[in-house]
């Protein structure tokens, strides 16, 4: 059987952070890229908040960056999906389909996924005009009318990046404040092409495969009165939850499902396995914090090996 001292389930800003700094300690480690190769900020525009890059830079360059300084120092990269690992007992196995291997350590860097409403329509229609990324899909839209669901910093973002495109965009939330930072709440509401509906609750969204979104259903949900708003397109920003499926039941986790790590580490609940990134953090969520754990989860991960694996 395969064997590594370190294996790396994920590829966004945590795990790429975690195998530059376990590679830099010798540990030779491995890194599962996994289903969305570079993780949430492929799917993002212009990320303007990590340090460094004053100008900003787009998500997918940032991560190719990332990815590169990784293999640099000898990261192993596999453009796989880790479909089973088991963590009674050192050494763990991962398996990727047929493939298995024992890993001494294993780094979770596994991040997190847009969310959905969960109604028919809306998976029916999906890909057929309902989305979850306006940089993947939005170009659909050029000069049409699009709505965008949610009231957090991602919504703002993709409402905003759509307003290049689309003739109008109408954010539709469920409350009557939005939950986004004040910057982006001042960007947007300065657009003159994104329009409000407060205290909506989408129901329904009309279309069909062959035409596309024609519109959704939503109901207020102060006054319960139900109405129909016409459009071509409908974005889903509703927020993220945390990709542990393939650790539940094995590590102890919070009822939504993010991993528990020890305060000030990132050890998780079994000894040799370590947690970083959004698949352990409900609160910050962001590429910077997620390198920093991913730094901190190589650094604890040298430290186990080296102690003959003891916590
Ligand atoms: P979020 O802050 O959790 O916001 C999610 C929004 O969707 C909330 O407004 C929420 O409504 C709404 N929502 C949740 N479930 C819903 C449902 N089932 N139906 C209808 N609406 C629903 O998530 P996020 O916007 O993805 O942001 C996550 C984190 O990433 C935040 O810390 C954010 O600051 C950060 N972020 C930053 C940037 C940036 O700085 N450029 C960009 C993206 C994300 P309620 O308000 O009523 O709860």
């Amino acid at each position: 059987m395969e064997k590594h001292q370190v294996v790396i389930v994920g590829s966004g800003p945590a795990g790429y952070t975690a195998a530059i700094y376990a590679a830099r300690a010798n540990l030779k480690p491995v890194l599962f890229a996994g289903l969305q190769p570079g993780g949430q900020l492929t799917i993002t525009t212009d990320v303007e908040n990590y340090p460094g890059f004053p100008t900003g830079i787009l998500g997918p360059e940032m991560m190719e960056l990332f990815r590169a300084q990784a293999e640099r120092f000898g990261t192993q990269i596999i453009d796989d999906v880790v479909t089973r690992v088991v963590l009674r007992e050192r050494p763990f196995l991962i398996e990727a389909g047929k493939r298995q291997m024992h890993a001494e350590a294993v780094i979770i860097a596994t991040g997190a996924s847009a969310k959905w409403l969960d109604i028919p329509s809306e998976k029916a229609l999906s890909g057929h005009g309902v989305s979850a990324c306006a940089t993947c899909d939005g170009f659909f839209f050029r000069n049409k009318e699009i709505g965008v669901v949610g009231g957090g910093d991602t919504a703002m973002e993709e409402a905003l990046f759509l307003t290049k495109l689309a003739a109008k965009v109408t954010v539709i939330h469920r409350r009557d404040a939005l939950r986004a930072s004040k910057v982006m709440q001042q960007r947007a509401f300065a657009n003159p092409k994104i329009h409000w509906e407060w205290n909506q609750e989408v129901v329904e969204v009309l279309g069909g495969k062959k035409e596309g979104v024609t519109g959704i259903k939503t109901k207020n949900n102060q006054t319960g009165e139900h109405r129909t708003l016409p459009m071509n397109g409908l974005f889903i920003a509703i927020g993220h939850e945390p990709n542990t499926e393939l650790f539940r039941g094995q590590l102890e986790m919070d009822p939504v499902g993010y991993i528990k790590v020890q305060v000030g580490s990132t050890r998780t609940s079994i000894p040799g396995v370590f947690a970083s990134g959004d698949a352990a953090d409900p609160t910050y969520r962001q590429a910077v914090t997620a390198a920093g754990t991913g730094c901190m989860a190589a650094i604890d991960a040298e430290r186990f090996l080296s102690s003959g694996g003891h916590h």
